[in-house]
C-alpha cells in the first residue's frame, strides 16, 4: 500500500543541505545569500560536527608568517602531498581561494591567533613548505563553526536538527526530494527541494581505531551512490600518524599535528629521533637532515629546511609502523611524542590547551612534563563523491556535494589543514553551483509517492522483523573485516575482505532492531549499516584494483609508485542490478600552467603574486 504523503511531515525548500559541518554551513550561507530558501539537516545538534573537533588550523597562503608563500606554492605542496593524483582543477581552485575564504571568516567575526604585527598567525604543518595554518590555539574548528553558525543563522537558514537523511528522491533523473526521520521520535519527514548539497563528512566508523565520532558512517557517499553518482579515489583512506593509543578506551582519539608543528618530536623506544631515517627522495630538498637544522627552521631561519616530523601523514604513519615492526615501538605499540623537553609548560598550555587537557583527563599524562604515546588512527577519507570542481555538481542533476564526503581534491594523501580550507572553498562554490542550477530549472519537480513508500518500507524493515541480526555485532564483524583493508594491504587480504562482505550481505538484509521507532539507538545503528557496507566495499574493491603503493594506499605486494598508475583514477558506481562497479579511468593531463607549477623548482614560485 502507498504511504499517504499528507501523513508525513513535509518541508519545502529551494535547496536542502545535508550536513551542518563547515562545508554544509558554508554552502548554506552561500545559498541563502543568493536568495534561495535554504534548509539544512543534521544528524545531531547544530554545532556538533567533525569540523568543531578540528584542532590544527586551516591552510591558506596568506603569507603572514613567511612572505614567500603564495597560492602556487600551496598548490604545488598539495599536489606533491597528494602524489600527483589530485584533480588538477580542484587543487587549483582550492589554493587560489583559500586565503580569501579565511579572510572572509575573520570579517564575519572569527578570532584567530595573531602575529606580533596583528595579522592572522600561521603555524607549520606536515607537507606545507611554509607556516600556513590559520589557527585559534588548538580549537580552530570550534572558532570556525561558531562563526559560520552565528552568521548562517542570522541569514535565515532553516535548521532541522537530529534528523537523519536516508534517501534521495528524483523526478525523471533530477533531484526532487530527501526522505529522512527524526532521531528522537522516529517519525518520518520529507523535504521537497530543487537541489541537494551533500555535506555529510567521512566514514571513519567502518574501522575500529579511528578519530571519527559515531556520526561518520558514510551516509552521504551511499545516498549519492544509490542515486546514481560516482565515487572516486575510494582506496585512499588517511591514517593519521598520531592518535592516542593508551589507555585502550581512548585508542584512536586524535593528537593534533599541531604538536609537531609547535616543535614536538617523535622518538622510538631507544630514544632515537627516527624520522630522520625516513625522508623519501621526493621530499629531500625540503626536509632538514639534522636536528640542528630542524631547530633553526622552528626558530624562523628561512634558509633551513623543515623537520622530518612534518613530512606528509602517509610517510610519518608508515615510519611509526616500521619502527614498531623493528621492535623499537613504545610500550603499547606506537611511538613517543615529546613536546615537554622542547617547549616550556606555559607555551604548551597556551598553544595546545585541548591536548593538555585531553592527556591529563583521559590518560593521566601531563604533556608539559611527560611524553605522549601515539600511533596511527583512521582519520579522513580522501575518496568520496565525484564532482565537477567549478560547480561541485555530481553526475546526478541537482545533486551537489562538498567537504569530506567528496573525493578528488586531495589525491592519494591530504595535507593537514587542507580540509578546513577545502570545506570553505568548495562549500562556497557548491552554493553558487546550486543557485545557478535552480535558476535554470524549467519546470516544477514532483515526488512519486511509490518512491516514498519504498524508502519508508526499507527504513522500517529492521523493526518489522521477528528477530534477526544484531546491528552492533554486525558492525563489529564489519570492523574485523576492515583489518584486511587497513594501513597496509595485500591482494589476498583484499580478496578475503570482499568475499567476507559478500557473505555478510544476507545478514545485512536480515538486520533486526527490537522495540519501536521512538528513541531507539538499535534502529539508528541498523539504518547506518548499509552506508557502512557500501563504503567498505568501495574501499576494498578500489584498493584491490590499484596495484601500486601511493600515498595512503600501501600494497605489500606492489611496493612503490608505478608510473602508469599516476594516470589513473578508480571510479565506483552502482550497476542497474544493484551490484557495485569499480573501474579504472584515465586522467586528463594537467593544463600547461598547472604542470609548470607542479613540476617547477620552488625558487621560481617564491615571492609570486598573492591571490
Ligand atoms: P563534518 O564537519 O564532518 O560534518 C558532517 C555533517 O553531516 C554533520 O553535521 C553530521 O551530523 C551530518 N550528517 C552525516 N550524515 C548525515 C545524515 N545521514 N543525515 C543528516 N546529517 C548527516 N582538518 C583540517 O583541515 N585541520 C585540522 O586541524 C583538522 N583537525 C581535525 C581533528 C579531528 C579530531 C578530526 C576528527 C578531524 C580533523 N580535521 C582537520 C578534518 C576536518 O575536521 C574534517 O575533514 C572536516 O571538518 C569535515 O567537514 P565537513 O563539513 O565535510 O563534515
Amino acid at each position: 500500500m502507498n504511504a499517504d504523503i499528507s501523513e508525513i511531515q513535509t518541508f519545502d525548500h529551494d535547496v536542502v543541505v545535508i550536513g551542518a559541518g563547515g562545508a554544509g554551513l558554508r554552502a548554506a550561507i552561500e545559498c541563502s545569500a543568493q536568495g534561495l530558501n535554504t534548509g539544512m539537516i543534521c544528524k545531531s545538534l547544530l554545532g556538533k560536527a567533525h569540523t568543531v573537533m578540528a584542532e590544527g588550523g586551516a591552510a591558506a597562503s596568506l603569507g603572514h608568517t613567511d612572505e614567500r608563500d603564495n597560492w602556487k606554492v600551496h598548490f604545488r605542496d598539495t599536489i606533491r602531498g597528494g602524489k600527483f593524483l589530485n584533480q588538477w582543477r580542484m587543487a587549483e581552485l582550492h589554493a587560489q581561494h583559500a586565503a580569501d575564504r579565511v579572510r572572509e571568516l575573520e570579517e564575519w567575526g572569527a578570532v584567530f591567533d595573531r602575529t606580533p604585527d596583528g595579522y592572522i598567525n600561521q603555524r607549520p604543518f606536515g607537507g606545507h613548505r611554509y607556516p600556513r595554518l590559520a589557527h585559534t590555539g588548538d580549537r580552530t574548528g570550534l572558532e570556525i563553526i561558531r562563526t559560520l553558525q552565528d552568521y548562517g543563522i542570522h541569514q535565515g537558514i532553516h535548521v532541522h536538527q537530529e534528523c537523519t537523511a536516508l534517501k534521495l528522491l528524483k523526478d525523471s533523473g533530477k533531484i526532487s526530494g530527501v526522505f529522512g526521520y527524526w532521531r528522537d521520535t522516529g517519525r518520518f519527514v520529507l523535504f521537497r527541494t530543487k537541489a541537494v548539497i551533500m555535506a555529510t563528512g567521512g566514514a571513519g566508523k567502518i574501522w575500529r581505531v579511528t578519530s571519527n565520532s559515531w556520526e561518520y558512517t558514510g551516509d552521504g557517499m551511499e545516498m549519492a551512490y544509490s542515486a546514481g553518482a560516482e565515487l572516486i579515489d575510494m582506496e585512499f583512506a588517511q591514517f593519521h600518524p598520531t592518535g592516542m593509543i593508551w589507555p585502550l578506551s581512548v585508542r584512536g582519539i586524535l593528537v593534533t599535528e599541531g604538536v609537531r608543528g609547535e616543535g614536538g618530536v617523535l622518538l622510538n623506544s631507544e630514544n632515537e629521533r627516527f624520522m630522520f631515517n625516513y625522508t623519501p627522495d621526493r621530499f629531500k630538498e625540503e626536509t632538514a637532515d639534522s636536528p640542528e637544522e630542524a631547530q633553526r627552521w622552528l626558530d624562523g631561519d628561512t634558509s633551513a629546511r623543515r623537520p622530518p616530523e612534518l613530512l606528509t601523514r602517509d610517510v610519518v604513519a608508515k615510519s611509526i609502523m616500521k619502527e614498531v615492526e623493528a621492535g623499537r615501538g613504545s610500550a603499547h605499540g606506537g611511538a613517543y611524542l615529546d613536546i615537554a623537553s622542547r617547549r616550556d609548560g606555559e607555551y604548551i598550555k597556551r598553544k595546545l590547551p585541548s591536548m593538555y587537557h585531553q592527556f591529563k583527563e583521559l590518560a593521566e599524562v601531563d604533556i608539559t612534563k611527560e611524553r605522549m604515546e601515539v600511533g596511527p588512527t583512521l582519520h579522513y577519507m580522501m575518496g568520496g563523491i565525484a564532482v565537477d570542481g567549478d560547480t561541485q555538481m555530481t553526475a546526478v542533476p541537482g545533486l551537489f556535494a562538498c567537504g569530506e564526503c567528496t573525493g578528488g581534491m586531495h589525491g592519494a594523501n591530504r595535507l593537514g589543514g587542507n580540509s578546513l580550507s577545502d570545506l570553505l572553498v568548495f562549500g562556497w562554490l557548491a552554493g553558487k553551483g546550486a543557485k545557478e542550477y535552480v535558476r535554470q530549472l524549467s519546470r516544477p519537480l514532483q515526488i512519486d509517492p511509490d518512491h516514498i513508500e519504498e524508502a519508508r518500507r526499507q527504513a522500517v524493515g529492521p523493526l518489522n522483523q521477528e528477530g534477526g541480526e544484531n546491528p552492533y555485532l554486525l558492525h563489529e564483524e564489519l570492523q574485523n573485516i576492515m583489518n584486511d583493508v587497513n594501513i597496509v594491504r595485500t591482494a589476498d587480504g583484499l580478496k578475503r575482505a570482499i568475499d567476507s562482505l559478500e557473505e555478510l550481505k544476507p545478514k545485512l538484509a536480515n538486520i533486526y532492531a527490537a522495540g519501536s521507532s521512538q528513541y531507539n539507538p538499535g534502529w539508528n545503528q541498523a539504518l547506518s549499516m548499509r552506508p557502512m557496507f557500501i563504503v567498505a566495499e568501495a574501499v576494498a574493491r578500489a584498493a584491490l584494483i590499484r596495484e601500486e603503493s601511493r600515498g595512503a594506499h600501501t600494497r605489500l605486494d606492489f611496493e612503490g609508485e608505478r608510473e602508469e598508475w599516476g594516470n589513473i583514477n578508480i571510479m565506483i558506481c552502482q550497476n542497474t542490478d544493484g551490484s557495485m562497479d569499480a573501474r579504472k579511468v584515465g586522467r586528463n593531463s594537467p593544463p600547461d600552467h598547472l604542470a609548470k607549477i607542479a613540476y617547477s623548482n620552488l625558487e621560481d614560485l617564491e615571492g609570486g603574486v598573492h591571490v
